[in-house]
């Protein structure tokens, strides 16, 4: 399998990342480093996660040339509006300490406001400090909203998605809108790990049931960023690359889905 996505602009996305939602300034400088010495590319971070400066340090730390990263990170809610917008980007690039990220995402689509937040982002990415932008929980009417006043197509789109909650219709949609489809709390938030189906399949192929997981992200062509602040589950969930699942075996987790969020719906969220 192919370790890069590309997306709709050209730009090759790496197919697997680090998230770090949750994880303190400190431990996020010890995690990005321990998963860019594993063979991580991909960091998935945000501005409420507040921990954009420890992910910055853990990136210079690491001495990987920053071309060989791909940083992704989000314009939160209370940002949201045109000047806010910009605003928020250059403080987020500051708290990094870089002067371009690869993916800018609007976090959740807050009514009224997204579409006056996408035109910054698109003078952002016209830029050059942007090297791809998109949303994150927007459902297919949010997208559809969108696209009334935007000029560029979100490349992608970052969503609640793990085998309890499948999302295959709003998959399909992005498809067919050539959107890449990224999963947040991709483990289920480590919810899901003790189920017998997918310790089952593991014990088949010698891997661990978030390794089964994460395989099955990708070879539904999911971009996946499982969160880990432990450096051998850091490692564990990158070592997916040397086995395969059988389609029986994807159809086996498929059917695991009940439709049950962890987190909001993206059409009742009150922060
Ligand atoms: P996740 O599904 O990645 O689960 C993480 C948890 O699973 C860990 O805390 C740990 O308890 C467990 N875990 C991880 N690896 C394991 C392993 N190998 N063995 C056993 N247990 C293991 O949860 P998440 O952090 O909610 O989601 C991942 C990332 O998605 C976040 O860190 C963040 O970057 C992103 N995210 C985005 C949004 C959004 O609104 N866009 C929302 C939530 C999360």
């Amino acid at each position: 399998m192919d370790k890069m996505k590309q997306l709709a602009n050209g730009i090759e996305m790496p197919r697997l990342g680090l998230g770090v939602w949750r994880v303190e300034e400190n431990d996020a400088t010890a995690s990005v480093k321990w998963a860019i010495k594993e063979g991580y590319q991909l960091i998935d971070t945000a501005a409420i996660y507040k921990n954009e400066k420890g992910v910055g340090e853990g990136i210079r730390q690491s001495g990987v040339k920053r071309e060989d990263l791909f940083i992704t990170t989000k314009l939160w809610n209370a940002d949201q509006g045109y000047e806010s917008a910009h605003e928020a980007f250059n403080d987020s690039l500051n708290r990094l300490g870089l002067d371009y990220v690869d993916l800018y995402l609007i976090h959740w689509p807050v009514a009224g406001k997204f579409n006056d937040s996408w035109r910054a982002m698109e003078e952002i990415y016209e830029s050059g400090r942007a090297k791809a932008i998109g949303v994150s929980n927007f459902h297919q009417h949010h997208i559809e909203e969108l696209m009334t006043t935007a000029k560029i197509k979100p490349m992608l789109n970052q969503i609640e998605l793990h085998p309890t909650l499948t999302q295959v219709e709003l998959r399909e949609y992005l498809a067919k809108e050539n959107i890449a489809v990224e999963a947040w709390s991709p483990l289920g938030q480590g919810k899901i790990l003790q189920h017998p189906t997918l310790i089952e399949i593991g014990k088949k192929h010698n891997k661990s049931a978030a390794q089964v997981i994460i395989r099955w992200h990708l070879q539904n062509d999911i971009i996946v960023i499982p969160k880990s602040v432990h450096e051998e589950r850091i490692k564990e969930n990158v070592d997916v690359f040397d086995f395969e699942l059988t389609d029986e075996e994807l159809k086996q987790i498929d059917g695991l889905n009940i439709n049950e969020r962890l987190g909001a719906d993206p059409d009742h969220f009150d922060f």
